[in-house]
């Protein structure tokens, strides 16, 4: 641990602390960043399985014409792809004809035109409150629109929703995970270093750590997901002040994992990387990146209203998750064509106590809450994270871009 007094310490080495740390090291002042977890990355995480990069977190780059980590992609030589603008549409284990796929994505626009429309900061309504009546198709885009935001979408605030930043998507190949992980090369980082208390009460702020160390530093950035603040695993001396404690507590995990597997008969197109969607219910619902990076890998994404009412233990979340994963698939497509399936992993985010969630949704009227955390502290406590960012919450470019933003605040300061 460092002895002097830093700068800068920054709580948390996912994509926002190390965009953070890029620019404290750019700077030139002393910092350092603590991580409790063995490894860098958060919620942006590549395992090889069988040579395969596997994302367990963060795989798309969300955003893509806005996004800072396709230029610095680029720079580290990583191919940088195109996501097929085609999204295969399936009932029933049938493929859809375009006109029924080209009327599925008319409705998801339509509940963007809508939401703008409906919503404003003042006086905010649900994302349910702004879904197209589609007859039998109502439900399943509803489930559809809460999958991808990671709660139902009567808990999601419509301005919030609307508000993100439509700018396309790509994919990096070797994983996201990695690529953030290269991003990180060269960076003071401490592993297993949770931090537990941050006293600002006057002088430099004191870090202690689970481990019973601490360190000084003039100024703080951090991180961790609010999910875990929320939980109070980093206590706060003095607490933090109202309007800080009201925004922190606006916000909601959101579901989201990754059931990988491996389905070597797979029906899917060889092109690689194709979302495809399904028409389920507004209680069940998956959709599939099939074919990942062109392998026999796929993601079978389930989350939202499924996963946010369920309440049993974490293994049996887990368990949950891939029944629900494989019994979609099964429906779809019959056990003959699924049976040679082999599930390899299940993320839990929502269990890991350093995140608590895959991302952060802000309920009806609370969307605000984001502007709210960005406001420094005491001119010595800088928040950060893909919670901060309005326009592109929920994305690791958006997390990357608050890093920066809070880092420039606190060299400022
Ligand atoms: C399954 C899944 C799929 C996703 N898909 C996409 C996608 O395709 N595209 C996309 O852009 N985004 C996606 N996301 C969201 C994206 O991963 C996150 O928004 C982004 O990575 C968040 O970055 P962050 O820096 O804000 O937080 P994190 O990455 O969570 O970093 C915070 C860090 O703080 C650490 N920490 C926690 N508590 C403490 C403590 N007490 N002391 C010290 N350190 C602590 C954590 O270990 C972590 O490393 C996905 C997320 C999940 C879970």
């Amino acid at each position: 641990m460092p002895a002097q007094i830093l700068d800068i310490a920054i709580i948390g080495a996912g994509s926002a602390g190390i965009a953070a740390a890029r620019a404290c090291r750019e700077a030139g002042v002393s910092f350092a960043v603590f991580e409790a977890r063995a490894r860098v990355g958060g919620r942006a995480h590549t395992v090889e399985i069988d040579g395969q990069p596997i994302d367990l977190g963060a795989h798309w780059m969300h955003m893509a014409e806005v996004n800072p980590l396709v230029p610095l992609g680029h720079d580290l030589g990583v191919t940088i792809i195109e996501t097929p603008d085609a999204y295969p549409y399936y009932v029933e284990g049938k493929r859809q004809p375009r006109e029924e796929t080209l009327r599925l994505r008319h409705a998801w626009v339509e509940t963007e035109e809508r939401a703008l429309a409906l919503a404003t900061a003042g006086n905010d309504v649900s994302v349910a409150a702004c879904l197209p009546q589609l007859g039998d198709w109502t439900d399943s885009i509803a489930f559809n629109h809460g999958l991808y935001s990671g709660r139902a979408v009567e808990e999601i605030s419509a301005f919030d929703y609307a508000r993100v930043e439509d700018a396309g998507n790509k994919f990096p190949r070797g994983g996201y995970g990695a690529l953030i992980e290269r991003l990180a090369e060269g960076l003071p980082i401490h592993f297993g270093a949770a931090a537990r208390r941050i006293d600002w009460s006057g002088g430099p702020c004191r870090i202690e750590f689970l481990d019973g160390e601490a360190v000084l530093a003039s100024r703080v950035i951090i991180t961790a997901p609010v999910m875990v603040l929320q939980s109070g695993a980093i206590a706060f001396k003095p607490p933090l002040p109202r309007g800080e404690a009201q925004a922190l507590a606006a916000f909601l995990p959101a579901a989201y994992e990754h059931v990988v597997i491996r389905w070597r008969d797979s029906p899917f197109d060889a092109g690689g990387d194709q979302l495809t969607l399904f028409k389920g219910g507004r209680e069940r619902n998956i959709s599939l990146l099939a074919r990942i990076e062109n392998s026999d890998f796929h993601y079978v994404e389930v989350g939202g209203k499924l996963l946010t009412d369920f309440a049993g233990s974490a293994s049996e979340r887990e368990i949950f998750a891939r029944d629900a994963a494989l019994g979609e698939l099964t429906r779809h497509f019959g056990e003959e064509a699924t049976r040679g399936i082999e599930v390899v992993h299940v993320t839990n985010w929502w269990s890991d106590p350093s995140s608590r969630g895959s991302w952060s949704v802000t309920p009806p009227g609370k969307a605000l809450a984001r502007e709210a955390l960005q406001q420094p502290v005491g001119g010595r406590l800088f928040f950060a994270g893909e919670a901060t960012s309005p326009t592109q919450w929920g994305t690791a470019g958006g997390a990357w871009l608050e890093g920066t933003r809070a880092a420039r605040a606190a060299l400022e300061g």
